[in-house]
């Protein structure tokens, strides 16, 4: 057979193979403030479930990347004007973290400041993005609220934890380098709702409704967990998929069959009694025992999950 030909950019080959090869497991540990916002419940639950594994391609990681790189310059901008800009937290040293009563749900700020020419005296969580020239045009016509609805609900959740009344949200176009400025005052309605969204989803030991039962729905065109919800996909065994995990208090998780606490790790590697949570499987549940449940599927056909019965 004859050989492959070699790539003929295998720089730029190279350099996106290192951001896919540094970009982590996939799975994040706690329910991020970042996706709150979203508008099905179920695609969020199936994130904190570990349903799907986050993978990109090395030229989106990049330009995540040029997003995190950006915050460096926001914030010597907005101190370069007299802003005072803390945007590491002095308890710690590091990133401000935020987490809800039950140590499950929240994130990271960008930084905190105070002195902005607007409102002198008013602290605020400051949130900094980079943006598409027509993601860029919507918010510059609709505001943050409408055309960025995930990053609205972020910045309430911060400032519902962080107790803080207002939000600074710094925006830059990637194509021209123009600001966009925004003040988000703190709307402790809207908060608790989305306090109160986090907690369901992540004491719901199921999917959440589908906000559409047709795959060709836009929203779930682009979902990242389709497969699994309409698909046949079925996530790997880890301790978020297994029927017998359940998040306690602290940020923590327990194995109900294994009456143990499980930690990060753990909770990676599973182990031989995991057993899918029911829904998580594209069939009917048919009967159930000690260590097994089976199930009629899609095909027809009959699939045991867990320990297999013993051969005659
Ligand atoms: S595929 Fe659609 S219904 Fe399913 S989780 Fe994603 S957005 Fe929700
Ligand atoms: S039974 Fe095993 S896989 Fe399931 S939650 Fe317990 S330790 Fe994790």
């Amino acid at each position: 057979m004859a050989p492959l030909p070699q790539p003929s950019t295998p720089t730029v080959t190279a350099i996106y193979a290192a951001y896919e090869a540094g970009q982590g497991d996939g799975y994040r540990d706690h329910l991020g403030a970042s996706l709150i916002g979203g508008s099905c419940e179920r695609a969020t639950w199936y994130s904190w479930r570990w349903a799907t594994r986050a993978r990109h391609t090395g030229r989106l990681l990049r330009l995540f990347d040029t997003g995190n790189l950006a915050e460096a310059r926001f914030v010597a901008d907005l101190r370069r004007i007299g802003v005072t800009v803390m945007d590491v937290d002095p308890a710690t040293g590091r990133q401000w973290t935020l987490r809800d009563s039950s140590g499950h749900f929240g994130g990271s700020m960008d930084a905190v400041g105070i002195g902005f020419p607007e409102a002198p005296k008013a602290w605020h969580v400051c949130e900094f993005k980079t943006h598409s020239a027509k993601s860029f045009a919507a918010l510059a016509k609709d505001g943050v609220e409408k055309s960025k609805p995930l990053h609205w609900a972020q910045m309430q959740a911060y400032m519902h934890l962080a107790g803080i009344e207002r939000a600074f949200y710094l925006a830059c176009n990637k194509d021209t380098d123009e600001l966009y400025q925004e003040r988000i005052r703190y709307d402790a309605e809207a908060a608790l709702r989305i306090l109160a969204k986090a907690e369901r989803i992540i004491a719901s030991p199921s999917p959440p409704a589908r906000i559409s039962a047709d795959p060709s729905w836009f929203e779930c065109r682009f979902c990242p967990h389709a497969e699994a919800c309409h698909g046949d996909a079925v996530p790997e065994r880890h301790c978020r998929s297994c029927l017998h995990a359940t998040p306690a208090a602290d940020g923590a998780w327990t194995c109900e069959r294994q009456r143990m606490a499980l930690g990060i790790r753990e909770q990676r590697q599973g182990c031989a009694a995991h057993l899918f949570i029911p829904a998580l499987i594209h069939g009917e549940q048919i009967d159930a025992g000690e260590d097994w449940v089976s199930y009629r599927m899609r095909d027809g056909g009959e699939w045991r999950d867990g320990v297999q019965e013993a051969s005659a």
